[in-house]
């Protein structure tokens, strides 16, 4: 079944559900029994990995919809849903990482992962190098007898470096460790994590999958080897996810296919566009061939989302400020993924430490939203005229 389908079809069952189409939305906490045999028959199943209902924290019809529909998507075995992407990306690493482990992230990772591997795994005695995401083969050189977990994340969601994830799956597989990777970019119809040797695939559903810039929520999908490891950790931590929120993302879902196309068409032409324009030093969109890993983005994924950045020339704080207030279409704000475009000032190089990032020429991250993209250059254009004012 193509992507497009397995996206209407996945995780409904409207057989179970008066025929009504889309999943019912169960608000539950006690499920009741009448008889202390069916009570002990459900945890029976529930012990063997089966989706049955025994209590509301534990999931229910909701959950399973958006967790199936996931799996199916990534093509992993199984998904937990979580009340955010970072909830996600924090438990994915702590279901793999026991006290005096090692583990190794990528420098580009989403900021907040990396304040909960300097906050929390620190506070619980597992240690964190961070590697250049460039490594490729080389992470061999960094494992070490402890290394339980190599986080990866690509593109990264600021600064755009391209990982090679099956030669950095091979080395960790080689010495027993898990590859988690943080698949928020690429949503789960244009990178397959799985058939690039990773073992645990994260999504911030706040953004593509919800994608209406309304609902806070993630998920972690992994192999079948690796699924008990984090449903267990997921059940002792009490994750659970609000039905309602779950209800909204499943829904988000069945349009992603048609929403990612058309971000990807609109981004490509702006980031073109960005190109051309004499404000800016550079683009950093992997589907550009100008980007130094672009042949790592043909080689392994099937598309391109609408977030990139691009650096402006050198120019002072107050003609960026220039640029950016006076943006119409562009909304100033964190997170990504909605309909909506978006722009922000990030500067890496105060949080990187194993690779170093110049700052001279300012980057300037955006989402490419549905609107029409002669608008949005038209809005970027009068903004460049405001730099030029200020500078
Ligand atoms: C936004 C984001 C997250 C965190 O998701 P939240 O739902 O905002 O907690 C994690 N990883 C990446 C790459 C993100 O962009």
């Amino acid at each position: 079944m193509k992507d497009e389908t397995k996206i209407v079809v996945s995780g409904r069952n409207p057989e179970d559900n008066f025929g009504i189409v889309n999943p019912p939305v169960y608000h539950a906490s006690t499920v009741l029994y009448s008889s202390l045999a069916e009570l002990q028959q459900a945890h029976r199943d529930r012990a063997e990995g089966k989706q049955v209902v025994t209590y509301g924290r534990i999931g229910t019809p909701t959950s399973w919809s958006l967790e199936n529909a996931v799996a199916d998507l990534e093509g992993g075995y199984r998904t937990q849903v979580f009340p955010s992407g970072l909830a996600a990306c924090s438990f994915a690493i702590q279901a793999f990482v026991k006290s005096g482990d090692h583990i190794l992230v990528t420098d580009s990772v989403y900021n907040p992962t990396r304040q909960f591997c300097e906050t929390v795994l620190k506070k619980f005695g597992v240690q964190t190098t961070y590697y250049d995401p460039l490594i490729g083969k080389g992470i061999a050189e960094l494992i070490q007898d402890n290394t339980t977990v190599i986080f990866t994340e690509s593109p990264g969601s600021q600064t755009f470096e391209m990982q090679d994830i099956p030669a950095i799956a091979e080395i960790a597989h080689q010495h027993g460790a898990v590859v988690i990777m943080d698949n928020t970019w690429a949503s789960p119809l244009f990178y397959k994590p799985f058939e690039h040797g990773v073992d645990v695939s994260i999504q911030a559903g706040t953004k593509y999958i919800v994608g209406h810039s309304d609902v806070m929520i993630g998920t972690v999908t992994t192999t079948e080897k690796h699924w008990p490891a984090l449903q267990a950790a997921a059940n002792q931590m009490g994750q659970t996810s609000g039905p309602d929120d779950v209800y909204l993302a499943q829904r988000g879902l069945r349009t992603l296919s048609v929403r990612l196309k058309q971000h990807m068409e609109n981004a490509i032409k702006i980031a073109k566009w960005l190109e051309d324009r004499p404000e800016v030093h550079s683009v950093l969109h992997p589907a550009l061939e100008s980007h130094p890993q672009h042949d790592l983005w043909k080689r392994d994924f099937l598309g391109a989302s609408g977030l990139f950045s691009f650096r402006l020339k050198a120019c002072s704080k107050e003609a960026m400020a220039a640029f950016l207030d006076n943006l119409e279409l562009f909304g100033m704000g964190y997170s990504w993924g909605g309909y909506e475009s978006l722009i922000i000032y990030a500067d890496p190089s105060s949080y990187r430490t194993a690779t170093t990032w110049d700052n001279s020429n300012p980057l300037i991250r955006v989402h490419i939203g549905l609107e029409d993209p002669e608008d949005l250059m038209a809005d970027l254009s009068a903004g460049f005229e405001k730099l030029a004012a200020a500078s």
